[in-house]
């Protein structure tokens, strides 16, 4: 009632017999004609059977990930193996090749990445996603990043402005997940735009910011909270030309509040969209 905000909790309850059963609790804040908050309708349901169906599905999940990642690494390897195997004899006919195996190497990419995304996701689901945190400059990896990205973007145009400069204590390699994610995601759904700006500025609270912006197709304000939900994707018609499952963000969200950072979107449908995370400062270093 304090807070005004809505409840909601999976637990177990102990039933008479002495079984714990899945249970979905929800609590909802009415408030009187005055606007004042006046009390908190609640439900409890039973839930056991499909709490029971989505672990088999999370099973599944798991198990398919994990027997794609074998073909699809090997491949990967053979593929870049012929890359190396062309370059060293750049002007033979053979290397009318080299069109299709690039093709084939970023389609290849796109599904390792698919599939690293469904690993994380069941790790997250069963807690098992460990954190190597160490203290290292947030500055220097946007800029890492970035320049990683524009290897392969070159139509692209991503500027960084280091407004503040700072490090954090965390792990990095997560981090840079997000960073990728997030300017990914700038990309693809900025068909007719290819400017993406990242700036790095301090925030409350003695924390550093990121902020991602682009000038693409935005996401109207109804769907703003739920794009951090897992599998969610908005479903307008512009939407439905871009490959993805839904995951990035979900993981994005869970990595930062792990690190007790926020990640928010300020966007206008047709006009573009700011993504910004934050995370604790660790040092404040001199430009
Ligand atoms: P996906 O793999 O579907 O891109 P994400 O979790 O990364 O999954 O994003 C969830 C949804 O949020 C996307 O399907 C898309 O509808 C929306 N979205 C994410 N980033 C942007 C962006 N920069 N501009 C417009 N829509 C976005």
């Amino acid at each position: 009632i304090i807070t005004g905000e809505n409840f909601e909790m999976e637990h177990r309850f102990r039933n008479t017999e002495g079984i714990y059963k899945w249970h979905l609790s929800r609590g909802l804040l009415q408030n009187d004609e005055y606007g004042n908050r006046k009390i908190w309708i609640g439900t409890n349901t039973e839930m056991h059977q499909i709490k029971e169906e989505e672990k088999r599905k999370g099973d599944f999940l798991k198990m398919v990930s994990h027997e794609l990642k074998t073909p699809v690494t090997s491949i990967k390897g053979y593929v870049q193996l012929m890359l190396i195997m062309l370059k060293e004899r750049e002007a033979t006919p053979s290397s009318s090749l080299k069109t299709p195996l690039l093709r084939i190497d970023s389609q290849l990419k796109r599904l390792s990445r698919l599939i690293s995304e469904m690993l994380d996701l069941s790790r997250l689901e069963t807690g098992k996603i460990e954190l190597q945190k160490r203290l290292f400059s947030l500055n220097d990896l946007v800029t890492e990043t970035v320049q990683d990205i524009k290897f392969t973007n070159t139509e692209h145009v991503i500027k960084i402005s280091p407004e503040f400069s700072g490090s954090v204590y965390g792990d990095k390699d997560r981090i840079e997940q997000v960073i990728i994610n997030i300017i990914n995601n700038a990309i693809k759904y900025s068909p007719h735009n290819n400017v993406v700006e990242v700036r790095i500025h301090s925030a409350e609270n003695k924390q550093i910011a990121v902020s991602i912006k682009d000038y693409g197709i935005g996401v109207d304000a109804e769907h703003q909270e739920k794009i951090f939900n897992r599998f969610y994707r908005t479903d307008g018609k512009s939407e439905e030309n871009y490959a993805g499952f839904g995951i990035g963000l979900f993981i994005a969200k869970e990595i930062i509040e792990r690190h007790n950072g926020i990640i928010t979107i300020e966007s206008k449908k047709g006009k573009g969209s700011i993504f910004t995370f934050t995370l604790p400062l660790a040092m404040e270093t001199k430009q």
